[in-house]
């Protein structure tokens, strides 16, 4: 498998052309494509990189926010209007509703002669037990720790994949939480890893000072991305393999 990192950045970043962290899995340059996240930046992030809407066949949703989900509609419409076909979505069943209620219909219920639904856009994939089969590797949804609302935790899924040489587990957006995720990091084989660099803490994210005190052996497998416009400390010195950067490609 083949991991192409499209943007880098955190969602708040702007002007420093690292986009959304948005990746691209693929077996080889011809099979199919699945896109990891589908943010705001995604159509241009993608357009860097010599790719268009009519290159993925699928995308992967891994929870709410607009740096994640806020390019759907445009990938959507672009399928449905320009190609005729719809968007092979996978998404955890417990986010389905609200995706449709209240982050896509607004935009998207525009058809004059019926009424539209996540299903009229969408070819929905089964997530059954939170894990789904994509061109012949295995994809595990991970529940992580991100946003509350009201004190209800919102979900957000990271993915573990096997792939014929190694297993990456790419947390998506959460908190510092090695209570909850050490055992997905000890099985992992390589660790991309939710990493905030700003000096205001959100208490969204994990910060770079937290990671910082894992265990040695954990971060020798990690990588970090989703971190802010600023100057980067120095994370291969600390341990780390280092800070992801945006168009960078991994085999695993
Ligand atoms: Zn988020």
């Amino acid at each position: 498998m083949k991991l192409t990192f499209l943007g880098v950045s955190s969602a708040l970043s702007v002007g420093y052309k690292n986009f959304h962290s948005n990746m691209l899995i693929e077996k080889d340059e011809s099979s199919p494509k699945l896109l990891i996240d589908c943010g705001g930046d995604v159509r241009h992030s993608l357009y860097e990189l010599g790719y268009c809407a009519a290159d993925i066949d699928a995308a992967y949703i891994s929870h709410l926010h607009a740096d994640h989900v806020g390019g759907l509609e445009w990938l959507a419409f672009s399928k449905f209007f320009g190609e005729q076909r719809q968007l092979s979505l996978y998404i955890s069943s417990d986010q389905r509703k609200t995706l449709w209620d209240n982050v896509l219909s607004g935009g998207m219920s525009t058809l004059e002669e019926q009424e539209s639904t996540l299903e009229t856009f969408f070819k929905l994939e089964p997530t059954d037990d939170n894990k789904f089969i994509w061109n012949g590797g295995d994809f595990e949804l991970v529940k992580v720790p991100h946003s509350y609302s009201n004190h209800q935790l919102l979900p957000s899924y990271g993915l573990f994949i096997s792939g014929t040489k190694s297993s990456v587990f790419i947390t998506s957006d959460t908190r510092f939480a090695p209570d909850i995720l050490n055992e997905v990091y000890e099985r992992a084989d390589i660790i991309f890893h939710d990493c905030e660099t700003s000096s205001h803490f959100s208490n969204q994210h994990a910060h770079y000072t937290q990671l910082v005190t894992l265990p040695l052996h954990i971060k020798q497998k990690m990588w970090l991305y989703d971190y802010n416009d600023a100057c980067l400390p120095d994370a291969v010195s600390d341990g780390f393999r280092g800070f992801v950067t945006r168009g960078q490609i991994f085999e695993f």
